[in-house]
């Protein structure tokens, strides 16, 4: 680890924070958890790392603001302007920059799969998310694929967002190839970014169908994901366990993603 370098790399965390802060992209406690892990990634990965972390927010960010409007009215857009609490940059950047602390560590590429599967594995799971309902049909449950659900329900499976899936996870896999982040070829790469993504995101559509927590709120007599509901009522539990939200289901499938990382890299060292 070069002093400059981490210099640099702290320089540009603190940079892309306060922009963000400033297109209102992060809330204040989101702006806090987006520094220390972006420190946490240029300390321990280094530049290279640091460039992976930023295509995955800046993708996940422009994204967010694509068509807000739209999603607005479809009920299915990020509150509050889209802007990322701490919960959501934890649970989308907290597996990827435990392996960042292992590589300042140990070192070894097994470190940067699980980084990559981690982060692939978010980047799947919000572009999924974001584009996904757009699709202008109903979406469907990925447990009863013959049951038809309200766009945004987690769990819920649609052609844009499979697409969106695949598109995260090799846009991922095609920047960490051009910033030759290990000496790896770009079929490896693109394996483990992709069958990191699409296994991360599909445990995060089937535990968002199963474990998660549903509520129904009856003041607005709808279902929902949070409670108290955004009407400040409390709800009652339908579905799933009150432990798993849909920011731990997040945590978990980026896990999930950060594993298969591994696995791959152990399983195609060369
Ligand atoms: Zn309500």
């Amino acid at each position: 680890m070069n002093p400059i370098d981490i210099g640099v790399g702290l320089a540009v965390v603190i940079l892309f924070t306060l922009i963000s802060a400033k297109l209102k992209l992060l809330t204040k406690g989101g702006m806090y958890a987006a520094l220390f892990i972006g420190a946490l990634v240029a300390i321990f990965g280094g530049l290279t790392w640091l460039s992976l972390l930023l295509a995955f927010y800046l993708a996940a960010g422009a994204l967010t603001r694509f068509r807000y409007r739209i999603k607005l009215e479809k009920g299915t857009a990020e509150t509050k302007g889209g802007a990322r609490s701490w919960t959501n940059v934890f649970a989308n950047g907290g597996v990827a920059a435990l392996f960042a602390v292992f590589e300042g560590a140990f070192t070894g590429g097994i470190y940067f799969g699980g980084f990559l599967g981690a982060l692939s594995s978010a980047a799947s799971d919000t572009l999924a998310t974001e584009v996904g309902t757009l699709y202008p049909n109903e979406p469907r449950m990925i447990t009863r694929l013959r049951r038809k659900v309200k766009a945004g329900t987690s769990g819920a499976l649609s052609p844009y967002g499979e697409l969106g899936i695949v598109v995260a996870a090799i846009l991922l896999g095609v920047v960490a190839f051009a910033f030759h982040i290990e000496s790896w070829s770009l079929p490896k790469m693109l394996l483990v970014s992709v069958s990191a993504g699409f296994v991360g995101s599909t445990s995060d559509s089937l535990l968002g169908a199963t474990l998660q927590a549903r509520y129904y709120c009856p003041t607005c007599e709808e279902e929902t994901e949070s409670n108290p509901h955004k009407c400040s009522s409390e709800c009652r539990l339908i579905r799933g366990t009150r432990f798993l939200n849909n920011h731990s289901v997040n945590l978990v499938s980026t896990m999930v993603g950060g594993l298969v990382g591994v696995v791959l890299v152990l399983l195609f060292p060369a």
